[in-house]
Protein backbone atom coordinates (compact mmCIF):
# COMPACT_ATOMS: atom_id res chain seq x y z
CA UNK A 1 0.00 0.00 0.00
CA UNK A 2 1.14 3.49 -0.91
CA UNK A 3 1.53 6.06 1.87
CA UNK A 4 2.53 9.53 1.86
CA UNK A 5 1.92 12.50 3.84
CA UNK A 6 -0.74 16.01 3.95
CA UNK A 7 -0.07 17.81 5.87
CA UNK A 8 -2.36 20.65 7.39
CA UNK A 9 -1.83 23.31 5.44
CA UNK A 10 -2.17 21.09 2.36
CA UNK A 11 -5.69 19.86 3.23
CA UNK A 12 -7.81 23.44 0.68
CA UNK A 13 -5.20 22.55 -2.41
CA UNK A 14 -5.81 18.69 -1.88
CA UNK A 15 -9.53 19.51 -1.70
CA UNK A 16 -9.42 22.06 -4.62
CA UNK A 17 -7.18 18.99 -6.70
CA UNK A 18 -10.31 16.74 -6.00
CA UNK A 19 -13.07 19.22 -6.89
CA UNK A 20 -11.69 19.10 -9.88
CA UNK A 21 -12.73 15.83 -10.76
CA UNK A 22 -15.81 15.33 -9.18
CA UNK A 23 -18.58 17.02 -6.71
CA UNK A 24 -17.05 16.71 -3.51
CA UNK A 25 -19.06 16.10 -0.40
CA UNK A 26 -17.60 16.56 3.05
CA UNK A 27 -18.67 17.33 6.52
CA UNK A 28 -19.22 20.86 7.50
CA UNK A 29 -20.37 22.49 10.83
CA UNK A 30 -24.13 22.52 11.15
CA UNK A 31 -25.34 24.91 14.34
CA UNK A 32 -23.25 25.08 17.61
CA UNK A 33 -22.58 21.24 18.01
CA UNK A 34 -23.77 19.60 15.07
CA UNK A 35 -21.93 18.29 11.80
CA UNK A 36 -23.89 17.70 8.51
CA UNK A 37 -22.31 16.45 4.77
CA UNK A 38 -22.79 19.07 2.30
CA UNK A 39 -21.69 19.64 -1.36
CA UNK A 40 -18.36 21.31 -0.86
CA UNK A 41 -18.04 24.60 -2.12
CA UNK A 42 -15.18 26.59 -0.24
CA UNK A 43 -12.50 24.70 0.25
CA UNK A 44 -12.03 25.88 3.90
CA UNK A 45 -14.95 24.69 4.97
CA UNK A 46 -14.83 21.54 5.65
CA UNK A 47 -14.04 20.15 8.98
CA UNK A 48 -12.14 16.58 9.13
CA UNK A 49 -12.00 15.87 12.59
CA UNK A 50 -15.89 15.47 14.22
CA UNK A 51 -17.33 12.86 16.01
CA UNK A 52 -20.76 12.04 13.96
CA UNK A 53 -22.70 14.03 11.30
CA UNK A 54 -26.35 13.99 11.53
CA UNK A 55 -27.21 12.13 8.82
CA UNK A 56 -24.87 9.52 6.86
CA UNK A 57 -24.13 9.90 3.11
CA UNK A 58 -26.40 7.30 2.69
CA UNK A 59 -28.72 10.46 1.84
CA UNK A 60 -27.25 10.92 -1.25
CA UNK A 61 -27.78 7.32 -2.60
CA UNK A 62 -31.37 7.20 -0.93
CA UNK A 63 -32.61 10.68 -0.46
CA UNK A 64 -35.46 11.58 2.03
CA UNK A 65 -38.30 12.21 -0.28
CA UNK A 66 -37.77 11.69 -3.75
CA UNK A 67 -39.46 11.78 -7.17
CA UNK A 68 -40.02 8.27 -8.86
CA UNK A 69 -42.56 8.81 -11.66
CA UNK A 70 -44.80 12.03 -12.88
CA UNK A 71 -48.12 10.84 -14.99
CA UNK A 72 -50.75 12.09 -16.48
CA UNK A 73 -53.88 10.24 -17.21
CA UNK A 74 -54.79 12.36 -20.26
CA UNK A 75 -52.71 9.99 -22.86
CA UNK A 76 -52.07 7.48 -19.77
CA UNK A 77 -48.56 8.19 -19.92
CA UNK A 78 -45.40 8.71 -17.29
CA UNK A 79 -41.82 9.86 -17.07
CA UNK A 80 -39.15 8.81 -14.24
CA UNK A 81 -37.61 11.47 -12.41
CA UNK A 82 -34.17 12.13 -13.30
CA UNK A 83 -31.17 11.12 -11.74
CA UNK A 84 -27.51 12.58 -12.79
CA UNK A 85 -24.30 10.63 -13.89
CA UNK A 86 -22.43 13.67 -11.90
CA UNK A 87 -18.77 11.71 -10.67
CA UNK A 88 -19.13 12.00 -6.41
CA UNK A 89 -16.10 12.15 -3.97
CA UNK A 90 -16.73 11.33 -0.42
CA UNK A 91 -14.34 13.14 1.63
CA UNK A 92 -14.04 12.36 5.80
CA UNK A 93 -16.11 9.44 5.90
CA UNK A 94 -16.11 7.75 9.10
CA UNK A 95 -15.02 3.41 8.53
CA UNK A 96 -18.76 2.90 10.41
CA UNK A 97 -20.27 5.15 7.58
CA UNK A 98 -18.46 3.31 4.65
CA UNK A 99 -19.37 0.28 6.30
CA UNK A 100 -22.67 0.90 6.23
CA UNK A 101 -22.90 1.99 2.65
CA UNK A 102 -21.80 -1.23 1.89
CA UNK A 103 -24.26 -2.79 3.48
CA UNK A 104 -26.93 -1.19 1.64
CA UNK A 105 -25.50 -2.21 -1.31
CA UNK A 106 -26.39 -5.78 -0.29
CA UNK A 107 -30.17 -4.62 0.32
CA UNK A 108 -30.57 -2.86 -3.02
CA UNK A 109 -28.75 -5.42 -4.76
CA UNK A 110 -30.43 -8.47 -3.26
CA UNK A 111 -33.47 -9.86 -5.19
CA UNK A 112 -34.87 -7.28 -7.70
CA UNK A 113 -31.61 -4.56 -8.06
CA UNK A 114 -33.32 -1.38 -6.88
CA UNK A 115 -32.48 1.04 -9.72
CA UNK A 116 -32.51 4.53 -8.64
CA UNK A 117 -30.16 3.59 -5.38
CA UNK A 118 -27.60 1.85 -7.63
CA UNK A 119 -27.69 4.89 -10.25
CA UNK A 120 -26.86 7.43 -7.24
CA UNK A 121 -24.48 4.83 -6.29
CA UNK A 122 -22.09 4.36 -9.60
CA UNK A 123 -19.89 7.01 -10.11
CA UNK A 124 -18.88 6.83 -6.17
CA UNK A 125 -15.06 7.40 -4.32
CA UNK A 126 -14.37 7.22 -0.96
CA UNK A 127 -12.39 8.98 1.35
CA UNK A 128 -12.30 7.79 4.37
CA UNK A 129 -10.77 9.69 7.95
CA UNK A 130 -9.87 8.56 11.56
CA UNK A 131 -11.59 9.93 14.43
CA UNK A 132 -11.61 9.54 17.96
CA UNK A 133 -15.02 7.56 19.39
CA UNK A 134 -16.53 9.32 21.51
CA UNK A 135 -19.52 8.22 24.62
CA UNK A 136 -21.61 6.69 22.21
CA UNK A 137 -19.52 4.98 19.35
CA UNK A 138 -19.59 0.95 19.74
CA UNK A 139 -18.24 0.39 16.04
CA UNK A 140 -15.30 -2.02 17.47
CA UNK A 141 -17.83 -3.99 18.68
CA UNK A 142 -19.84 -4.76 15.74
CA UNK A 143 -16.50 -5.47 13.93
CA UNK A 144 -14.95 -2.41 12.58
CA UNK A 145 -11.94 -0.64 13.79
CA UNK A 146 -11.19 2.90 13.24
CA UNK A 147 -8.79 2.04 10.74
CA UNK A 148 -10.78 -0.17 9.10
CA UNK A 149 -10.18 0.15 5.14
CA UNK A 150 -13.23 -1.47 3.61
CA UNK A 151 -14.57 0.43 0.96
CA UNK A 152 -12.47 3.33 0.78
CA UNK A 153 -10.11 4.38 -1.95
CA UNK A 154 -8.01 6.32 0.07
CA UNK A 155 -7.47 6.79 4.05
CA UNK A 156 -6.45 9.83 5.67
CA UNK A 157 -5.51 8.73 9.07
CA UNK A 158 -4.36 11.79 11.40
CA UNK A 159 -1.40 12.56 12.57
CA UNK A 160 0.40 15.56 14.66
CA UNK A 161 1.44 17.40 11.33
CA UNK A 162 -2.01 16.34 9.03
CA UNK A 163 -2.84 12.91 7.74
CA UNK A 164 -0.81 9.95 6.61
CA UNK A 165 -2.89 9.10 3.46
CA UNK A 166 -2.98 5.53 2.62
CA UNK A 167 -3.72 4.93 -1.07
CA UNK A 168 -6.26 1.41 -1.24
CA UNK A 169 -7.54 1.55 -4.95
CA UNK A 170 -6.42 2.46 -8.67
CA UNK A 171 -9.48 4.99 -8.01
CA UNK A 172 -7.79 6.17 -4.96
CA UNK A 173 -4.41 6.26 -6.90
CA UNK A 174 -6.05 8.26 -9.99
CA UNK A 175 -7.46 10.98 -7.63
CA UNK A 176 -4.29 12.29 -6.41
CA UNK A 177 -2.41 11.64 -9.42
CA UNK A 178 -0.87 14.86 -10.07
CA UNK A 179 -1.42 16.49 -6.59
CA UNK A 180 1.88 17.69 -6.12
CA UNK A 181 1.12 18.85 -1.92
CA UNK A 182 2.13 15.10 -0.54
CA UNK A 183 5.45 14.59 1.12
CA UNK A 184 7.02 11.21 1.80
CA UNK A 185 5.33 9.65 4.93
CA UNK A 186 6.48 9.86 8.07
CA UNK A 187 7.83 7.37 9.92
CA UNK A 188 4.50 6.36 12.10
CA UNK A 189 2.72 3.22 13.19
CA UNK A 190 -1.05 3.20 13.35
CA UNK A 191 -2.42 3.28 16.55
CA UNK A 192 -5.05 1.07 18.07
CA UNK A 193 -7.52 3.16 19.33
CA UNK A 194 -9.43 2.32 21.97
CA UNK A 195 -13.83 3.06 22.55
CA UNK A 196 -15.36 3.77 25.39
CA UNK A 197 -18.70 1.99 24.70
CA UNK A 198 -18.76 -1.60 24.42
CA UNK A 199 -21.43 -4.03 23.50
CA UNK A 200 -20.99 -6.80 26.18
CA UNK A 201 -20.53 -9.96 23.96
CA UNK A 202 -18.51 -9.77 20.65
CA UNK A 203 -20.66 -9.54 18.15
CA UNK A 204 -20.05 -13.44 17.31
CA UNK A 205 -22.41 -13.96 20.37
CA UNK A 206 -24.78 -12.45 19.65
CA UNK A 207 -26.63 -14.61 17.80
CA UNK A 208 -27.21 -16.86 20.69
CA UNK A 209 -28.86 -14.63 22.90
CA UNK A 210 -31.21 -12.94 20.02
CA UNK A 211 -32.10 -16.49 19.96
CA UNK A 212 -33.81 -16.53 23.11
CA UNK A 213 -34.38 -12.94 23.71
CA UNK A 214 -38.09 -12.32 22.07
CA UNK A 215 -39.83 -12.48 25.60
CA UNK A 216 -36.95 -10.42 27.41
CA UNK A 217 -37.99 -8.04 30.07
CA UNK A 218 -36.35 -5.19 28.29
CA UNK A 219 -38.85 -4.20 25.55
CA UNK A 220 -41.44 -3.33 27.85
CA UNK A 221 -38.86 -1.37 29.85
CA UNK A 222 -37.44 0.53 27.18
CA UNK A 223 -41.13 1.09 26.02
CA UNK A 224 -41.84 3.01 29.34
CA UNK A 225 -39.74 5.29 27.95
CA UNK A 226 -40.05 5.64 24.30
CA UNK A 227 -41.79 8.26 22.86
CA UNK A 228 -42.32 6.86 19.25
CA UNK A 229 -40.92 9.68 17.27
CA UNK A 230 -38.84 7.14 14.96
CA UNK A 231 -35.65 9.54 15.03
CA UNK A 232 -33.65 6.42 16.01
CA UNK A 233 -34.82 5.24 12.39
CA UNK A 234 -33.98 8.29 10.62
CA UNK A 235 -30.56 8.64 11.59
CA UNK A 236 -29.38 5.52 11.34
CA UNK A 237 -27.47 4.60 8.51
CA UNK A 238 -28.79 1.19 7.96
CA UNK A 239 -32.22 2.10 7.68
CA UNK A 240 -33.49 1.49 4.49
CA UNK A 241 -37.47 1.70 4.62
CA UNK A 242 -39.42 3.46 2.63
CA UNK A 243 -42.86 4.56 1.66
CA UNK A 244 -44.29 5.63 -1.59
CA UNK A 245 -47.18 7.46 -2.30
CA UNK A 246 -48.95 9.13 -5.17
CA UNK A 247 -50.15 12.60 -5.39
CA UNK A 248 -52.79 13.82 -7.30
CA UNK A 249 -53.20 17.15 -8.51
CA UNK A 250 -56.83 18.65 -7.34
CA UNK A 251 -58.13 18.09 -11.46
CA UNK A 252 -57.47 14.08 -11.06
CA UNK A 253 -55.83 14.38 -14.23
CA UNK A 254 -51.84 14.63 -13.57
CA UNK A 255 -49.79 13.51 -10.28
CA UNK A 256 -46.60 11.90 -8.94
CA UNK A 257 -45.32 9.13 -7.45
CA UNK A 258 -42.70 10.16 -4.60
CA UNK A 259 -40.71 8.10 -2.16
CA UNK A 260 -39.65 9.03 1.47
CA UNK A 261 -38.20 7.49 4.50
CA UNK A 262 -40.04 5.67 7.29
CA UNK A 263 -39.56 4.29 10.22
CA UNK A 264 -40.20 1.26 12.28
CA UNK A 265 -40.85 3.29 15.01
CA UNK A 266 -43.52 5.11 13.92
CA UNK A 267 -47.36 4.23 14.65
CA UNK A 268 -48.75 3.74 10.95
CA UNK A 269 -45.60 1.54 9.83
CA UNK A 270 -47.00 -1.51 10.29
CA UNK A 271 -50.74 -0.30 10.07
CA UNK A 272 -52.62 -1.97 7.11
CA UNK A 273 -56.22 -1.48 5.81
CA UNK A 274 -59.21 -2.82 8.12
CA UNK A 275 -57.40 -0.77 10.89
CA UNK A 276 -55.05 -3.58 12.03
CA UNK A 277 -51.42 -2.78 13.36
CA UNK A 278 -48.92 -6.08 13.50
CA UNK A 279 -47.12 -3.59 16.40
CA UNK A 280 -49.35 -1.54 17.63
CA UNK A 281 -47.02 -1.92 20.98
CA UNK A 282 -43.47 0.60 21.56
CA UNK A 283 -42.40 -2.90 22.92
CA UNK A 284 -43.04 -4.88 19.80
CA UNK A 285 -41.64 -1.78 18.05
CA UNK A 286 -38.86 -2.13 19.60
CA UNK A 287 -37.72 -5.28 19.79
CA UNK A 288 -38.45 -5.05 15.47
CA UNK A 289 -36.15 -2.11 15.27
CA UNK A 290 -32.96 -4.08 17.52
CA UNK A 291 -34.35 -7.20 15.99
CA UNK A 292 -33.44 -5.73 12.18
CA UNK A 293 -30.17 -4.86 13.31
CA UNK A 294 -28.83 -7.81 15.05
CA UNK A 295 -31.40 -10.92 13.97
CA UNK A 296 -32.88 -10.88 11.27
CA UNK A 297 -30.71 -9.92 8.22
CA UNK A 298 -27.67 -11.32 10.65
CA UNK A 299 -29.12 -14.92 10.20
CA UNK A 300 -29.05 -14.56 6.52
CA UNK A 301 -25.36 -12.83 6.02
CA UNK A 302 -23.92 -13.97 9.27
CA UNK A 303 -23.08 -9.93 9.61
CA UNK A 304 -24.56 -7.53 12.58
CA UNK A 305 -26.34 -4.93 10.50
CA UNK A 306 -25.84 -2.20 12.96
CA UNK A 307 -22.53 -0.54 12.55
CA UNK A 308 -22.08 0.92 15.81
CA UNK A 309 -22.22 4.91 14.73
CA UNK A 310 -24.01 5.25 18.52
CA UNK A 311 -26.50 7.97 16.01
CA UNK A 312 -29.70 6.34 17.54
CA UNK A 313 -28.48 6.82 21.17
CA UNK A 314 -27.27 10.37 20.84
CA UNK A 315 -30.25 11.64 18.63
CA UNK A 316 -32.77 9.58 20.75
CA UNK A 317 -35.46 11.91 22.39
CA UNK A 318 -35.67 9.84 25.38
CA UNK A 319 -32.32 9.05 26.02
CA UNK A 320 -32.42 5.03 25.27
CA UNK A 321 -29.18 3.58 24.34
CA UNK A 322 -29.38 0.75 21.74
CA UNK A 323 -25.48 -0.50 23.85
CA UNK A 324 -27.89 -0.80 27.04
CA UNK A 325 -29.95 -2.52 25.68
CA UNK A 326 -28.18 -5.57 23.98
CA UNK A 327 -26.70 -5.26 27.51
CA UNK A 328 -29.49 -6.07 29.20
CA UNK A 329 -30.11 -8.57 26.93
CA UNK A 330 -26.87 -10.31 27.14
CA UNK A 331 -27.34 -10.09 31.17
CA UNK A 332 -30.86 -11.74 30.45
CA UNK A 333 -29.56 -14.74 28.38
CA UNK A 334 -26.77 -15.02 31.20
CA UNK A 335 -29.36 -15.36 34.24
CA UNK A 336 -32.08 -17.37 32.33
CA UNK A 337 -29.73 -19.60 30.34
CA UNK A 338 -25.93 -19.74 31.59
CA UNK A 339 -26.08 -19.26 35.07
CA UNK A 340 -29.65 -20.95 36.23
CA UNK A 341 -29.31 -24.26 38.15
CA UNK A 342 -28.62 -27.61 36.22
CA UNK A 343 -31.59 -28.91 37.46
CA UNK A 344 -34.00 -26.03 36.34
CA UNK A 345 -32.15 -26.55 33.15
CA UNK A 346 -34.33 -29.32 32.23
CA UNK A 347 -31.18 -31.11 30.75
CA UNK A 348 -30.12 -34.66 31.62
CA UNK A 349 -26.22 -34.39 32.48
CA UNK A 350 -26.36 -37.93 34.66
CA UNK A 351 -23.68 -40.49 33.42
CA UNK A 352 -21.69 -37.09 32.13
S1 LIG B 1 -35.52 7.94 19.05
FE1 LIG B 1 -35.79 7.13 21.14
S2 LIG B 1 -37.83 7.86 21.76
FE2 LIG B 1 -37.73 8.09 19.51
S3 LIG B 1 -38.60 6.14 18.74
FE3 LIG B 1 -36.37 5.86 18.84
S4 LIG B 1 -36.03 4.90 20.86
FE4 LIG B 1 -38.10 5.80 20.91
S1 LIG C 1 -28.80 0.97 15.07
FE1 LIG C 1 -28.04 2.89 15.97
S2 LIG C 1 -25.85 2.53 16.36
FE2 LIG C 1 -26.56 0.93 14.96
S3 LIG C 1 -26.10 1.72 12.92
FE3 LIG C 1 -28.21 2.32 13.38
S4 LIG C 1 -28.06 4.37 14.31
FE4 LIG C 1 -26.01 3.48 14.31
Amino acid sequence: MKKYQLNKKQLPSFIDHLKKQGTVFAPHKKGDASYSFAKVVESDSVILEYNRTLNSIKKYFLPPRELLLSYSRKDNSYKKGTIGKEKKIFLGVHSYDMKAVLKLDYNFTEGNPEENYLLRRRNSSFIGVSFIPDEFHFSQSVGMPVHDTDGFDIYLEKNDDGYTVKIITEKGEKLIKEFNGLCDALDISSNHIQFQNKLKYNYNRLPEVFEQSWNAEVWEEVAKRCVGCGTCNLVCPTCYCFDVEDNMDLSLQNGTRDRSWDGCMLNDFAAVAGGENFRKSLADRQRHRIFRKFRYITYITGEPWCVGCGRCTAYCTAGISIVDIVNQLCDEYEQKYLNRPVEQSGLNLEGL
